[in-house]
Formats: C-alpha cells, structure tokens, sequence
C-alpha cells in the first residue's frame, strides 16, 4: 500500500517559525591510521573571550562527558581514568565533580607515537557549604518564594535548610504569633533526574536533620495585589516581609524569607476564561492542561473558551476551582479575567443523545455553558466528570441499537459534580471531544476490525521521527533525528508489507511541530501512533547503569501496545530492559487512538549509539517495532 508523506504539506507556513536546535556536524570517520583528534559533544563547549573552553552541569556530585576520537585504537583518559573506546571512536566517562563552582576536565588520548589533548572547565551548580561553626541558614533553599494567592482558612507549607539541631521560627512584620519550624526529611533534596531515571540509589544527600518545615495560615509578608493581571515580580524585600530565625547555643541568625502570600476574599475571585492564544495567531492546540499541583503533570486538558472561577495563584500559576471539591492549575498567562460582575459556571446538565456515525458514536450533553470537564478511561468504560453542574438528566436517548455503546449511566458525584459514565462492548479504543455553541460532543471511536492471524492488514499506523527541533547526540556527534528517520524508513517498508497502511509523520530533516505531528495523525484516522526516539539523561545520572530500552505512554489503553513493543525491542537488541513507563508527553497523549513513544536505545552510550547508527541496527528497531504492534494487535483481537 501507499505511503502518504505528509509532512511538509500540511505545515508549510509553520515549519521555519518553530524553535530549531541545529543538528552538529558528524565527527571524522574513525580510521586505522591518520591524525589523532579528540572531539567533545556533551557538555557542549563554548568558548569565552579569551578563546578558552567552557561549560557547565546543572546537578549532581557526579557527571557524565562523552564525544569521539578519531582513532578507535587510541588509548584515551579522562581526568586519569581510562575510558574504553568503541569500534566507532566513541566514548564515555562518568566522573566525579570537586564541591566546588567548577571543575576542570581533561581528556587525554595517545596511540602510535601521536598525542592528543582538550581540556575545558565547567560551571558547576552552586552548592552551599555549611560554615565550620555559628548558626548558618541556606537561604537558597528557602521555598516557597515570590508571590502566593490562598483562600481564607488556606496555608502555604514552608521549608528551609538551616543548622542542625538549632530552633527555627518564622517572624512577623506585625504582632502575628510566630511560626515554628520543625525538622524533616521530605526527600526534595533528591535531584529529579536521579528520581525519575536512576535505578541505583546515591549518597550525597545533604543530612535529613538540616531541613525544616512548617505551615503558615493566613497572609505573610506584605500584599502582592489582585491575583490576576498583577507580574508577580516581588519587589526588594523590606520590614514587610517575614523574617526566619534560627537559633542555637545562644548563637541567634534572622535573614528575610522573600515571600508574599496573600488571603483572596471570595470578592476578590474573578471568573477567569482559558485562552492559550491571546495573540489570536492560530498556530495553537487550542488546549489548556491542567495539573493537580502547580508545575504538575497534566491531568486536565482544557479547551480554549473553558470557564472557572480563580481561587488561588503560586507566581505563574493560577488555581481554577472546577467544584466545590476539585481544583486544577494552570499556566497563568493563558488564563484571563472576564469582567467583574461575571456570573461563576454552573447550572444542570439536560438531556443527553447518542449518535451513531460510520466511524464512532457521539454523545451529546447539552450543557449551561463551557464548563471545566475531563474524560476517564477505564477497560470498557469512558467516565466524563462534568464540574461545576448538579446532574440531571430526565431522558437519555440511545437512538437506534448500536454495537458499541451497551450502557449509559448517570452519577451525581458531588453537588456540583456529575459524572456520565459509558459502557462499550469493546475495550476503548479512542476518543475526543469538542463543543458545539455549549453542548459537549463525547465522540468515541470505533476499534478497527484486526484479523487474528493478519493483524496489521488494513491498519493505519502513524510513525513519528522525533526531532528536529532538538534532540539528542550521540559521541560520535551522531543525531537523533537522523538515526531515527532512518528507522522509521525501514518501519514503514515492514508495515507496508504486513498489509499495514503507513502515514510518515516526518518525511524530511526539517522542523515539524508536536502539534503539527498529532493533529497530522488524527487528521487520516491512525490506528496506532508510533513516536521513535533514542534516549539521553539528564545531568547528574549515571548512564552506565540507567541505559537501555524503554517505552512511554500517556493513557491506560496504551498500557499493552507499550508492553508489547518493549518487548519485541528488548528481544530484539538485547540491551538492558528499562521496562516501560507513563510519560507526560505529546505524542503520547493524542486521545483518539492508542499511542507510544519509544526510546530503544540510548544515543549517549557508545555500543548503542553503534547500534543505532548501523543500518542492521535500525533495521532491528524497525522489526521490533513492528513484531511489537502485529503482537498487541492480535492479542487484543482474542481478547474480545
Ligand atoms: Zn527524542
């Protein structure tokens, strides 16, 4: 069958406007013979203005650098310590870093008679070192800081690294009694990238007895202003601001703690509207996501036009209440006041109707205005939560019978929460939804009909290449985007022949937009949804431990097409197996079909990074790949 090739078209006027990492020149083909040159492509070096190399890690006692000598035969040391080098010239130190702002690395290679040398100096986080005796405070670690909006009733939980064993407090401007501070151990002293990715556990944590913590009701620190329309920037701190004290042995240290939190009475709450496109330029998803914790995960996806009233804010993030009982936050930016005097959301639900269409079925929920909702999904069920309206329903219409959809029910969850909750013959297998004026269409798709023993026959599959822009770069300066274009290439030629119908989300080396690419898949009605990725770590982790194959998903139903492709990925390389993992990410979170984003195998780590830039390599890739999707499609084939 054919393959469309679509990017490109449908993106014309939006390609050159996306932010575009360059991808670095390849590095000399190693060679037996020849000059010997020492190349470094992580951390990047840059040079100063006296010409000297620079750079600099974000976290960590320990740090990983790696790049490429042109002779794989060369014995190369990095800070004394050899390092092996790869067929292909690469390789990869991890070091440990001086507690110190920065350190100085220096790889040496030598091989018949020849010398190579490069030696850069790195900037390194700044770490605070107790003092040797006296009370001491770290007044980095003062957190929260800036600007907080809460409700009456509300406190905000404050903490702080100060010396051990010394008694901690929280002084007023005013005569407010003070705040104690009591020590704890909450494990934020813990890089994110160890937590998220390292699967050995680390020393170097700073002593649990230096960190206290405590819980301030009320307003502290003078008044921020309204809570929207105001910057946030706090101003230089005064005698308004709230001082914390340490004290110890007669030994007593105050310093300002730059934080203003702010009591919103239920006057001062405006009905806020989302709109993530203020400039009106279009080039948007149109959705606003909402998280359970400012900075969080997405929970919530919010379209434009969403309605709810703003109870709390934490610098840019705003608080929406959706309910008396369940709240969301969000960018601030993309949220704005409607005029004073603007009625909050809320009302009944009415009479529902479902629809049948060739392709999915849709549920209509008229509704009394565009109200904050989401979509659960669980085996055979979709849950909608409606915030902010009581339930009521007099009449649900099913219409003429329908294969798919077995049961409606109705659940009044709360006061003003109700949940509508669908049963199907079949496990989801996607959704959207979409307002028309302020009724809800819930449309749910139809599964495609996947014969057992030719499971990819007559199935559409979307393959992503990852990148540009960004993405990783192997040691030999190798790009991601490269590498997994190729695979995804080859991908297609084995879909192709198992019957499948491919759509090549990227075609080309140009930029092409996350957006772009899933609204691409939606568009021709994708089965399955493939992103194709090659792995890096943050700073801080040790790769030599934490490297391998690994596959993410965003909603439930793509649990086992991810279990499935890892799988056949783990078999088919034969690298450690990272197992698979929910991952907040674009590509897999397009609603309206199944979809992963595979990370088989890490471009840093030199024998895979040979892997992947080998045409036998991306051919495995590709197999497994495909092994993975024909393997969840049958299963999900006998499942019925
Ligand atoms: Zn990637």
């Amino acid at each position: 069958m054919s393959t469309r090739h679509i990017s490109g078209v449908l993106v014309a006027g939006t390609v050159a406007a996306a932010a575009c990492g360059t991808p670095p020149a390849p590095a000399p083909t190693p060679a037996p013979s020849g000059p010997l040159v020492i190349a470094v492509v992580y951390p990047t070096l840059v040079p100063d203005s006296s010409g000297e190399l620079g750079s600099a890690f974000t976290s960590g006692d320990s740090a990983f650098v790696f790049g490429s000598v042109t002779r794989p035969d060369a014995a190369v040391t990095v800070n004394g310590t050899p390092v092996d080098v790869a067929p292909t010239g690469a390789w990869l130190a991890w070091i440990p870093l001086p507690a110190d702002t920065v350190a100085v690395i220096a790889v040496h290679a030598r091989v018949a008679g020849q010398r190579d040398s490069l030696a850069f100096r790195a900037a390194l986080p700044r770490r605070f070192v107790p003092p040797d005796s006296g009370v001491w405070i770290d007044t980095a670690s003062l957190a929260p800081r800036g600007d907080v909006w809460i409700r009456p009733g509300e406190g905000v939980r404050l903490a702080v690294r100060a010396t051990p064993g010394a008694t901690l407090r929280v002084l007023y401007p005013d005569s407010s009694p003070a705040v104690a501070l009591v020590p704890a151990d909450t494990g934020e002293d813990r890089p994110w990238g160890e937590l998220a990715f390292g699967t050995a556990e680390r020393s170097g944590r700073p002593a649990a007895a230096t960190r206290y913590t405590g819980w301030a009701v009320g307003s502290l620190g003078g008044d921020p202003g309204p809570v929207l329309g105001t910057t946030g920037t706090a101003p230089a701190m005064d005698s308004t601001f709230a001082l914390v004290e340490a004290a110890r042995d007669g030994d007593t240290l105050r310093v300002r703690w730059p934080l203003r939190v702010a009591v919103l009475a239920a006057a001062d709450r405006p009905v806020a509207v989302v709109n993530d496109d203020t400039a009106g330029t279009g080039e948007t998803d149109a959705i606003l996501p909402g998280r359970p914790a400012p900075y969080g995960t997405y929970h919530w996806f919010f379209p434009n036009g969403t309605r709810a009233v703003v109870t709390g804010r934490f610098n840019d993030q705003v608080r929406l209440q959706l309910s008396q009982r369940s709240v969301a936050w969000v960018d601030g930016p993309d949220v704005q006041a409607l005029p004073p005097g603007t009625p909050p959301p809320g009302g009944t639900t009415q009479a529902m109707r479902l629809r049948r269409d060739s392709g999915s079925v849709s549920l209509r929920v008229p509704l009394p205005g565009r109200i904050p909702f989401r979509v659960d999904e669980d085996g055979h069920r979709l849950v909608l939560t409606l915030y902010g309206v009581a339930a009521n329903a007099d009449w649900m219409q099913y219409g003429p019978e329908d294969p798919l959809v077995t049961r409606i029910a109705f659940e009044a969850a709360a006061e003003d929460e109700t949940k509508v909750v669908v049963d199907l013959s079949r496990p989801v297998w996607g959704y959207r939804t979409r307002w028309v004026a302020n009724d809800l269409i819930l449309e749910i798709r139809r599964p495609p009909v996947v014969h057992p023993r030719r499971p990819l026959d007559g199935i559409v599959i979307a393959v992503d290449p990852g990148h540009p822009p960004a993405g990783a770069t192997g040691p030999t300066g190798t790009y991601e985007g490269d590498v997994v274009l190729a695979v995804a290439r080859a991908a297609v030629e084995l879909f192709e022949r198992a019957g499948a119908q491919v759509v090549l989300l990227r075609a080309d080396t140009l930029p092409f937009g996350l957006v772009e690419r899933t609204r691409a898949a939606e568009a021709v009605n994708a089965h399955l949804l493939i992103s194709i990725h090659a792995n890096a770590l943050p700073d801080g982790v040790n790769p030599w431990v934490n490297s391998g194959t690994s596959v993410y998903y965003f909603h439930p139903r793509a649990v086992e097409f991810a279990r499935h492709v890892n799988r056949a990925l783990v078999r088919r390389f034969g690298f450690r197996d990272l197992g698979i993992g929910r991952g907040d990410l674009a590509l897999a979170r397009p609603t309206w079909m199944p979809a992963i984003l595979t990370e088989g195998l890490f471009m840093m780590v030199p024998d895979q990074e040979a892997v992947l830039i080998s045409p036998a390599g991306q051919r495995q890739y590709a197999e497994g790949l495909v092994d993975g999707a024909a393997a969840f499609l049958a299963a999900w084939a006998r499942a019925r």
